[in-house]
Protein backbone atom coordinates (compact mmCIF):
# COMPACT_ATOMS: atom_id res chain seq x y z
CA UNK A 1 0.00 0.00 0.00
CA UNK A 2 1.34 3.67 -0.87
CA UNK A 3 0.89 6.10 1.79
CA UNK A 4 -0.32 8.31 -0.96
CA UNK A 5 -3.37 6.30 -1.21
CA UNK A 6 -4.36 4.96 2.38
CA UNK A 7 -6.44 7.43 4.32
CA UNK A 8 -4.51 8.13 8.02
CA UNK A 9 -5.84 11.10 9.23
CA UNK A 10 -2.98 11.78 11.78
CA UNK A 11 -2.98 14.78 13.98
CA UNK A 12 -1.39 16.44 16.51
CA UNK A 13 -4.22 17.48 18.75
CA UNK A 14 -5.37 14.91 21.82
CA UNK A 15 -8.58 14.75 22.49
CA UNK A 16 -9.78 16.55 25.49
CA UNK A 17 -11.27 13.33 27.62
CA UNK A 18 -8.45 11.54 26.08
CA UNK A 19 -6.40 10.16 29.45
CA UNK A 20 -5.23 7.09 28.40
CA UNK A 21 -2.32 6.23 25.67
CA UNK A 22 -4.36 3.68 23.79
CA UNK A 23 -7.57 6.79 23.28
CA UNK A 24 -4.58 9.04 22.66
CA UNK A 25 -2.40 8.04 19.86
CA UNK A 26 -5.20 5.49 18.59
CA UNK A 27 -7.43 8.77 17.43
CA UNK A 28 -3.97 10.92 16.96
CA UNK A 29 -2.49 8.66 14.10
CA UNK A 30 -5.74 7.61 12.59
CA UNK A 31 -6.91 4.31 13.54
CA UNK A 32 -10.14 5.71 15.04
CA UNK A 33 -12.79 8.58 15.57
CA UNK A 34 -15.34 9.18 17.92
CA UNK A 35 -18.71 9.44 16.63
CA UNK A 36 -20.18 9.97 19.50
CA UNK A 37 -20.46 8.91 23.55
CA UNK A 38 -18.93 5.10 23.66
CA UNK A 39 -19.41 5.12 19.62
CA UNK A 40 -16.17 4.50 17.59
CA UNK A 41 -15.82 4.29 13.63
CA UNK A 42 -12.69 1.95 12.63
CA UNK A 43 -10.69 4.42 9.92
CA UNK A 44 -9.01 2.06 7.55
CA UNK A 45 -5.42 1.29 9.36
CA UNK A 46 -8.11 0.70 12.50
CA UNK A 47 -9.61 -1.85 10.65
CA UNK A 48 -6.82 -3.81 9.65
CA UNK A 49 -5.39 -4.31 13.33
CA UNK A 50 -9.30 -5.29 14.33
CA UNK A 51 -9.40 -7.68 11.46
CA UNK A 52 -5.89 -9.29 12.19
CA UNK A 53 -6.89 -9.37 15.94
CA UNK A 54 -10.50 -10.95 14.93
CA UNK A 55 -9.03 -13.54 12.31
CA UNK A 56 -6.70 -15.22 14.85
CA UNK A 57 -9.51 -15.58 17.22
CA UNK A 58 -11.28 -17.43 14.82
CA UNK A 59 -8.53 -19.38 13.27
CA UNK A 60 -7.50 -20.60 17.18
CA UNK A 61 -11.31 -21.21 18.08
CA UNK A 62 -12.03 -23.66 14.57
CA UNK A 63 -8.92 -25.38 15.15
CA UNK A 64 -10.76 -26.22 18.71
CA UNK A 65 -13.80 -27.31 17.27
CA UNK A 66 -16.30 -24.37 17.53
CA UNK A 67 -18.73 -23.19 14.91
CA UNK A 68 -19.15 -19.89 13.88
CA UNK A 69 -22.41 -18.77 13.16
CA UNK A 70 -23.96 -14.49 13.21
CA UNK A 71 -26.91 -13.67 15.07
CA UNK A 72 -29.15 -10.93 14.47
CA UNK A 73 -28.00 -7.74 16.62
CA UNK A 74 -31.80 -6.63 17.78
CA UNK A 75 -33.57 -9.35 19.67
CA UNK A 76 -36.79 -9.26 20.44
CA UNK A 77 -38.11 -8.35 24.58
CA UNK A 78 -39.59 -12.04 24.73
CA UNK A 79 -36.74 -13.80 24.81
CA UNK A 80 -34.98 -12.08 27.61
CA UNK A 81 -38.34 -12.21 29.63
CA UNK A 82 -38.07 -15.37 29.26
CA UNK A 83 -34.90 -15.58 31.37
CA UNK A 84 -35.80 -12.98 33.30
CA UNK A 85 -33.33 -10.64 32.02
CA UNK A 86 -35.58 -7.99 30.83
CA UNK A 87 -36.04 -6.97 34.76
CA UNK A 88 -32.20 -7.80 36.40
CA UNK A 89 -30.25 -6.12 33.24
CA UNK A 90 -31.23 -2.53 34.16
CA UNK A 91 -29.84 0.29 31.73
CA UNK A 92 -26.98 -1.10 29.95
CA UNK A 93 -29.61 -3.07 28.07
CA UNK A 94 -30.82 -0.29 25.65
CA UNK A 95 -34.70 -1.43 24.39
CA UNK A 96 -36.09 0.23 21.36
CA UNK A 97 -39.44 0.09 19.71
CA UNK A 98 -40.46 -0.64 15.62
CA UNK A 99 -43.17 1.23 14.31
CA UNK A 100 -46.11 -1.54 15.19
CA UNK A 101 -44.66 -0.49 18.62
CA UNK A 102 -42.95 -4.15 19.62
CA UNK A 103 -39.95 -3.87 22.07
CA UNK A 104 -36.53 -4.83 20.91
CA UNK A 105 -33.38 -4.72 22.56
CA UNK A 106 -29.64 -4.16 21.14
CA UNK A 107 -28.03 -6.91 22.32
CA UNK A 108 -25.60 -6.86 25.10
CA UNK A 109 -24.85 -10.61 25.15
CA UNK A 110 -26.60 -13.28 23.53
CA UNK A 111 -26.99 -16.32 25.65
CA UNK A 112 -30.92 -16.15 25.39
CA UNK A 113 -30.54 -15.88 21.47
CA UNK A 114 -28.04 -18.82 21.35
CA UNK A 115 -30.42 -21.39 23.48
CA UNK A 116 -33.18 -20.94 21.25
CA UNK A 117 -31.05 -21.14 18.25
CA UNK A 118 -29.97 -24.89 19.70
CA UNK A 119 -33.28 -25.61 21.40
CA UNK A 120 -35.75 -28.09 19.31
CA UNK A 121 -32.27 -28.45 16.61
CA UNK A 122 -30.15 -31.00 18.98
CA UNK A 123 -32.07 -33.89 20.22
CA UNK A 124 -30.14 -36.24 21.47
CA UNK A 125 -27.20 -36.24 23.55
CA UNK A 126 -25.65 -38.19 20.66
CA UNK A 127 -25.56 -34.77 18.91
CA UNK A 128 -23.44 -33.52 21.69
CA UNK A 129 -21.28 -30.88 22.48
CA UNK A 130 -22.09 -28.15 20.35
CA UNK A 131 -19.32 -25.04 20.56
CA UNK A 132 -20.81 -21.88 18.77
CA UNK A 133 -19.41 -18.52 18.69
CA UNK A 134 -20.19 -15.17 16.74
CA UNK A 135 -17.56 -12.16 16.46
CA UNK A 136 -20.62 -9.54 16.36
CA UNK A 137 -21.39 -6.11 17.96
CA UNK A 138 -22.77 -5.62 21.30
CA UNK A 139 -24.40 -2.58 22.81
CA UNK A 140 -23.85 -1.85 26.50
CA UNK A 141 -25.09 1.37 27.52
CA UNK A 142 -22.23 1.95 30.12
CA UNK A 143 -23.02 4.35 32.79
CA UNK A 144 -19.88 5.85 32.36
CA UNK A 145 -18.22 5.03 28.68
CA UNK A 146 -14.77 6.14 28.92
CA UNK A 147 -11.05 4.69 27.78
CA UNK A 148 -11.87 5.35 23.83
CA UNK A 149 -11.88 1.75 22.80
CA UNK A 150 -11.39 0.28 25.85
CA UNK A 151 -15.00 0.91 27.38
CA UNK A 152 -17.17 1.86 24.64
CA UNK A 153 -21.11 1.19 24.09
CA UNK A 154 -20.99 -0.30 20.82
CA UNK A 155 -17.87 -2.63 20.67
CA UNK A 156 -16.92 -5.68 19.30
CA UNK A 157 -17.17 -9.11 20.93
CA UNK A 158 -16.56 -12.47 20.31
CA UNK A 159 -18.77 -14.35 22.13
CA UNK A 160 -19.43 -18.47 22.20
CA UNK A 161 -21.38 -20.98 23.93
CA UNK A 162 -21.11 -24.48 24.49
CA UNK A 163 -23.47 -27.23 24.76
CA UNK A 164 -23.18 -30.50 26.98
CA UNK A 165 -24.54 -33.84 28.01
CA UNK A 166 -23.17 -33.67 31.67
CA UNK A 167 -21.36 -31.72 34.16
CA UNK A 168 -17.81 -33.34 32.88
CA UNK A 169 -17.88 -32.67 29.31
CA UNK A 170 -18.41 -28.90 30.17
CA UNK A 171 -15.49 -29.14 32.17
CA UNK A 172 -13.70 -30.83 29.61
CA UNK A 173 -14.62 -27.77 27.42
CA UNK A 174 -14.19 -25.11 29.46
CA UNK A 175 -10.62 -26.28 29.97
CA UNK A 176 -9.95 -26.53 26.44
CA UNK A 177 -10.99 -22.81 26.05
CA UNK A 178 -9.03 -21.73 28.15
CA UNK A 179 -6.04 -23.48 26.79
CA UNK A 180 -7.52 -21.75 23.40
CA UNK A 181 -7.60 -18.45 24.87
CA UNK A 182 -3.77 -18.48 25.78
CA UNK A 183 -3.07 -19.41 22.17
CA UNK A 184 -5.10 -16.73 21.54
CA UNK A 185 -3.43 -13.99 23.38
CA UNK A 186 0.10 -15.55 23.23
CA UNK A 187 -0.02 -15.25 19.01
CA UNK A 188 -1.56 -11.54 19.81
CA UNK A 189 2.12 -10.63 21.33
CA UNK A 190 0.33 -10.42 24.69
CA UNK A 191 1.72 -10.19 28.32
CA UNK A 192 -1.82 -11.68 29.87
CA UNK A 193 -2.61 -13.31 33.14
CA UNK A 194 -5.78 -15.93 33.79
CA UNK A 195 -7.18 -15.25 37.21
CA UNK A 196 -9.91 -16.50 39.25
CA UNK A 197 -13.00 -14.27 38.93
CA UNK A 198 -16.12 -13.30 39.88
CA UNK A 199 -19.12 -14.80 37.96
CA UNK A 200 -21.40 -11.74 37.93
CA UNK A 201 -24.34 -10.96 36.69
CA UNK A 202 -24.27 -13.58 34.55
CA UNK A 203 -24.38 -16.43 37.25
CA UNK A 204 -22.64 -19.51 37.21
CA UNK A 205 -20.20 -20.84 39.17
CA UNK A 206 -16.36 -21.31 37.77
CA UNK A 207 -15.44 -18.29 35.98
CA UNK A 208 -11.95 -17.27 34.61
CA UNK A 209 -10.83 -14.01 33.22
CA UNK A 210 -7.98 -13.30 30.79
CA UNK A 211 -5.95 -9.82 31.84
CA UNK A 212 -3.53 -8.10 30.03
CA UNK A 213 -1.28 -6.57 32.24
CA UNK A 214 -0.86 -2.80 31.96
CA UNK A 215 -0.47 -0.06 34.53
CA UNK A 216 -3.89 1.87 33.20
CA UNK A 217 -5.80 -1.70 33.49
CA UNK A 218 -9.18 -1.08 35.68
CA UNK A 219 -8.92 -4.24 37.36
CA UNK A 220 -6.47 -5.50 40.33
CA UNK A 221 -5.57 -9.21 40.17
CA UNK A 222 -3.53 -10.76 42.62
CA UNK A 223 -1.17 -12.92 40.82
CA UNK A 224 1.68 -15.48 42.01
CA UNK A 225 5.77 -15.37 40.52
CA UNK A 226 5.87 -18.58 40.53
CA UNK A 227 3.32 -21.09 39.21
CA UNK A 228 0.07 -20.32 37.31
CA UNK A 229 -2.25 -18.43 39.95
CA UNK A 230 -4.07 -15.58 39.93
CA UNK A 231 -7.09 -14.15 41.45
CA UNK A 232 -9.19 -10.72 40.65
CA UNK A 233 -9.56 -8.88 43.61
CA UNK A 234 -13.06 -8.82 43.78
CA UNK A 235 -13.07 -13.02 44.16
CA UNK A 236 -11.54 -12.32 47.34
CA UNK A 237 -13.60 -10.03 48.93
CA UNK A 238 -16.52 -11.06 47.74
CA UNK A 239 -17.65 -12.38 51.15
CA UNK A 240 -15.53 -10.33 53.60
CA UNK A 241 -14.94 -6.97 52.41
CA UNK A 242 -12.44 -6.02 54.93
CA UNK A 243 -10.29 -9.51 55.49
CA UNK A 244 -8.50 -11.26 52.94
CA UNK A 245 -8.97 -15.10 54.24
CA UNK A 246 -5.44 -16.08 52.38
CA UNK A 247 -3.65 -14.29 55.07
CA UNK A 248 -5.81 -11.68 57.47
CA UNK A 249 -4.31 -8.64 55.73
CA UNK A 250 -6.59 -6.00 54.55
CA UNK A 251 -6.24 -4.91 50.85
CA UNK A 252 -4.55 -2.01 52.03
CA UNK A 253 -1.93 -3.44 53.70
CA UNK A 254 -1.58 -6.45 51.21
CA UNK A 255 -1.13 -3.19 48.38
CA UNK A 256 1.82 -1.60 50.64
CA UNK A 257 3.59 -4.86 50.78
CA UNK A 258 3.46 -7.51 47.84
CA UNK A 259 2.81 -10.44 49.75
CA UNK A 260 5.76 -12.68 50.65
CA UNK A 261 4.19 -16.65 50.60
CA UNK A 262 0.33 -16.20 50.56
CA UNK A 263 0.47 -18.35 47.50
CA UNK A 264 0.02 -22.27 48.77
CA UNK A 265 2.63 -22.98 46.14
CA UNK A 266 4.93 -20.78 48.61
CA UNK A 267 5.64 -18.55 45.70
CA UNK A 268 5.80 -14.33 46.23
CA UNK A 269 2.35 -12.86 45.29
CA UNK A 270 1.90 -9.52 43.96
CA UNK A 271 -0.64 -6.93 42.64
CA UNK A 272 -0.45 -6.34 38.93
CA UNK A 273 -3.04 -3.99 37.16
CA UNK A 274 -5.12 -5.53 34.32
CA UNK A 275 -7.35 -4.95 31.24
CA UNK A 276 -10.17 -7.69 31.25
CA UNK A 277 -9.83 -8.94 27.88
CA UNK A 278 -11.61 -11.87 28.02
CA UNK A 279 -14.17 -14.07 30.62
CA UNK A 280 -14.79 -17.80 30.46
CA UNK A 281 -17.66 -18.95 32.51
CA UNK A 282 -19.79 -22.30 33.30
CA UNK A 283 -23.44 -21.72 33.00
CA UNK A 284 -24.59 -24.87 34.41
CA UNK A 285 -28.56 -25.43 33.07
CA UNK A 286 -29.08 -21.61 34.09
CA UNK A 287 -30.27 -20.96 30.81
CA UNK A 288 -31.22 -24.08 29.13
CA UNK A 289 -33.87 -24.83 32.13
CA UNK A 290 -35.07 -21.21 31.86
CA UNK A 291 -36.03 -21.75 28.59
CA UNK A 292 -37.08 -25.26 28.60
CA UNK A 293 -33.48 -26.12 26.48
CA UNK A 294 -33.97 -29.69 26.76
CA UNK A 295 -32.24 -32.92 25.04
CA UNK A 296 -32.90 -37.04 25.51
CA UNK A 297 -29.85 -38.25 27.64
CA UNK A 298 -28.45 -41.80 27.70
CA UNK A 299 -31.19 -43.21 29.54
CA UNK A 300 -33.68 -41.51 27.28
CA UNK A 301 -34.84 -39.15 29.82
CA UNK A 302 -35.09 -35.40 28.90
CA UNK A 303 -32.40 -33.38 30.40
CA UNK A 304 -31.09 -29.45 30.19
CA UNK A 305 -28.47 -28.74 28.53
CA UNK A 306 -25.24 -28.37 30.41
CA UNK A 307 -23.61 -24.82 29.07
CA UNK A 308 -20.20 -22.68 29.39
CA UNK A 309 -19.74 -19.06 27.71
CA UNK A 310 -16.55 -17.30 26.29
CA UNK A 311 -16.19 -14.10 25.49
CA UNK A 312 -13.32 -11.91 24.06
CA UNK A 313 -13.46 -8.41 23.90
CA UNK A 314 -12.03 -8.06 20.34
CA UNK A 315 -12.48 -4.19 19.65
CA UNK A 316 -11.04 -3.49 23.43
CA UNK A 317 -7.85 -5.69 22.28
CA UNK A 318 -6.85 -3.22 19.88
CA UNK A 319 -6.96 -0.56 22.39
CA UNK A 320 -4.96 -3.00 24.83
CA UNK A 321 -2.07 -3.80 22.70
CA UNK A 322 -0.95 -0.03 22.84
CA UNK A 323 -1.69 0.07 26.32
CA UNK A 324 0.91 -2.40 26.97
CA UNK A 325 3.10 -1.21 23.83
CA UNK A 326 3.78 2.55 23.53
CA UNK A 327 6.48 5.06 24.51
CA UNK A 328 6.11 9.42 24.13
CA UNK A 329 5.93 9.24 20.39
CA UNK A 330 2.91 6.80 20.25
CA UNK A 331 1.72 3.31 19.42
CA UNK A 332 4.13 0.24 19.09
CA UNK A 333 2.32 -2.29 17.36
CA UNK A 334 3.23 -6.22 18.38
CA UNK A 335 4.10 -8.50 14.99
CA UNK A 336 0.88 -10.20 14.76
CA UNK A 337 -1.39 -7.12 15.13
CA UNK A 338 0.49 -4.51 12.97
CA UNK A 339 -1.41 -3.10 10.45
CA UNK A 340 1.85 -3.54 8.28
CA UNK A 341 5.35 -5.05 8.99
CA UNK A 342 7.44 -2.20 7.35
CA UNK A 343 7.43 1.34 6.60
CA UNK A 344 9.34 1.98 3.58
CA UNK A 345 10.21 6.12 3.90
CA UNK A 346 11.62 7.85 0.84
CA UNK A 347 12.92 11.17 2.59
CA UNK A 348 12.51 12.91 -0.64
CA UNK A 349 9.80 11.65 -2.65
CA UNK A 350 10.41 14.29 -5.20
CA UNK A 351 14.12 12.80 -5.90
CA UNK A 352 13.23 10.19 -8.55
CA UNK A 353 16.48 8.26 -7.10
CA UNK A 354 15.10 7.89 -3.75
CA UNK A 355 11.31 7.35 -4.98
CA UNK A 356 12.66 4.13 -7.23
CA UNK A 357 14.87 3.03 -4.72
CA UNK A 358 11.72 2.96 -2.29
CA UNK A 359 9.91 1.47 -4.72
CA UNK A 360 12.35 -1.32 -5.46
CA UNK A 361 12.32 -2.15 -1.46
CA UNK A 362 8.91 -2.19 -1.08
CA UNK A 363 7.37 -4.25 -4.38
CA UNK A 364 10.65 -6.85 -3.48
CA UNK A 365 9.24 -7.24 0.24
CA UNK A 366 6.03 -7.76 -1.09
CA UNK A 367 7.39 -10.17 -2.77
CA UNK A 368 8.50 -12.35 0.15
CA UNK A 369 5.32 -11.67 1.56
CA UNK A 370 6.42 -9.11 4.38
CA UNK A 371 3.43 -6.21 3.96
CA UNK A 372 5.15 -2.76 3.96
CA UNK A 373 3.61 0.73 3.19
CA UNK A 374 5.74 3.21 0.55
CA UNK A 375 5.40 6.36 2.03
CA UNK A 376 5.63 8.25 -0.88
CA UNK A 377 4.15 11.30 -0.18
CA UNK A 378 5.84 14.64 -1.51
CA UNK A 379 3.76 17.33 -0.49
CA UNK A 380 5.72 20.46 1.11
CA UNK A 381 5.17 19.40 3.96
CA UNK A 382 5.89 15.88 3.75
CA UNK A 383 9.64 16.23 5.26
CA UNK A 384 11.98 13.68 6.60
CA UNK A 385 11.01 14.29 10.38
CA UNK A 386 7.13 14.89 9.18
CA UNK A 387 7.50 10.94 8.12
CA UNK A 388 9.48 9.89 11.02
CA UNK A 389 7.28 11.53 13.12
CA UNK A 390 4.09 9.64 11.66
CA UNK A 391 6.29 6.41 11.95
CA UNK A 392 6.46 6.86 15.71
CA UNK A 393 2.72 8.05 16.04
CA UNK A 394 1.58 5.21 14.00
CA UNK A 395 4.00 2.06 15.18
CA UNK A 396 4.62 0.31 12.66
CA UNK A 397 7.74 -2.13 13.83
CA UNK A 398 10.48 -1.42 11.24
CA UNK A 399 11.32 1.42 9.21
CA UNK A 400 13.77 1.95 6.29
CA UNK A 401 14.64 4.83 5.44
CA UNK A 402 15.71 5.98 1.81
CA UNK A 403 17.64 8.79 1.98
CA UNK A 404 21.03 10.72 1.34
CA UNK A 405 22.46 7.66 2.01
CA UNK A 406 21.83 6.00 -0.87
CA UNK A 407 24.56 7.64 -2.45
CA UNK A 408 27.39 5.65 -0.64
CA UNK A 409 24.96 2.83 -1.37
CA UNK A 410 23.65 2.23 1.88
CA UNK A 411 19.79 2.83 3.57
CA UNK A 412 18.58 2.93 7.06
CA UNK A 413 16.50 0.22 9.06
CA UNK A 414 15.26 1.70 12.12
CA UNK A 415 13.08 -0.17 15.33
CA UNK A 416 10.54 0.99 16.72
CA UNK A 417 11.05 -0.46 19.99
CA UNK A 418 13.94 0.98 20.45
CA UNK A 419 14.45 3.59 18.12
CA UNK A 420 17.90 1.74 17.10
CA UNK A 421 19.14 2.68 13.57
CA UNK A 422 21.25 0.34 11.68
CA UNK A 423 22.83 1.06 8.12
CA UNK A 424 22.46 -1.75 5.50
CA UNK A 425 23.82 -2.24 2.07
CA UNK A 426 20.53 -1.40 -0.05
CA UNK A 427 21.13 -4.86 -1.81
CA UNK A 428 20.93 -6.71 1.65
CA UNK A 429 17.69 -4.79 3.55
CA UNK A 430 15.52 -6.64 2.55
CA UNK A 431 17.55 -9.92 3.78
CA UNK A 432 18.10 -8.61 6.68
CA UNK A 433 14.36 -7.21 7.37
CA UNK A 434 13.61 -10.94 7.04
CA UNK A 435 15.88 -12.16 9.47
CA UNK A 436 15.07 -9.36 11.83
CA UNK A 437 10.96 -10.27 11.73
CA UNK A 438 11.41 -14.29 12.23
P1 LIG B 1 -16.12 -5.23 32.39
O1 LIG B 1 -15.93 -5.88 33.75
O2 LIG B 1 -14.85 -4.69 31.83
O3 LIG B 1 -17.25 -4.26 32.36
P2 LIG B 1 -17.70 -7.45 31.68
O4 LIG B 1 -17.19 -8.42 32.68
O5 LIG B 1 -18.98 -6.77 31.92
O6 LIG B 1 -16.56 -6.38 31.39
P3 LIG B 1 -18.22 -9.62 29.85
O7 LIG B 1 -19.66 -9.69 29.96
O8 LIG B 1 -17.36 -10.62 30.54
O9 LIG B 1 -17.72 -8.14 30.23
O10 LIG B 1 -17.86 -9.53 28.29
C1 LIG B 1 -16.82 -10.26 27.64
C2 LIG B 1 -15.68 -9.34 27.20
O11 LIG B 1 -16.17 -8.23 26.43
C3 LIG B 1 -14.95 -8.69 28.35
O12 LIG B 1 -13.99 -9.58 28.88
C4 LIG B 1 -14.34 -7.47 27.71
O13 LIG B 1 -13.09 -7.81 27.11
C5 LIG B 1 -15.32 -7.09 26.61
N1 LIG B 1 -16.13 -5.92 27.01
C6 LIG B 1 -17.09 -5.88 27.96
N2 LIG B 1 -17.62 -4.65 28.06
C7 LIG B 1 -16.97 -3.89 27.15
C8 LIG B 1 -17.07 -2.51 26.76
N3 LIG B 1 -17.95 -1.69 27.32
N4 LIG B 1 -16.25 -2.07 25.76
C9 LIG B 1 -15.37 -2.91 25.17
N5 LIG B 1 -15.23 -4.20 25.50
C10 LIG B 1 -16.01 -4.70 26.48
MG1 LIG C 1 -16.34 -10.14 32.44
Amino acid sequence: MKFSRLFIPTTKETPSDAALPSHQFLIRAGFINQQGSGLYNFLPLGKIVLDKIRSIVKEELDNAGCNEVQLSFVTPIGLWDKSGRADTMGKEMLRIQDRHENDFVLSPTNEEAMVELVKNRVKSYKELPVNLYQINTKFRDEARPRYGLLRGREFLMKDGYSFHANKEDMNREFNLMEETYKKIFTRLGLDFRVVDADSGAIGGTGSKEFHVLANSGEDTILVCEDCEYGANIETIFEDEKEVVSLNELSYEQLQEKDVEHKCSCGGKLSFKKGIEVGHIFQLGDKYSKALEAIFQDENGKPKAFEMATFGIGVSRLVASVIEQNHDENGCIWTKATTPYMVDVIVSNAKKENELNAGTKIYEDLKQIGISSILDDRKEKKHTYGFKMGDFKLIGFPYAIIVGKKLQDGLVEIIDRRTLEAQDVKLEDVVSKLKELIS
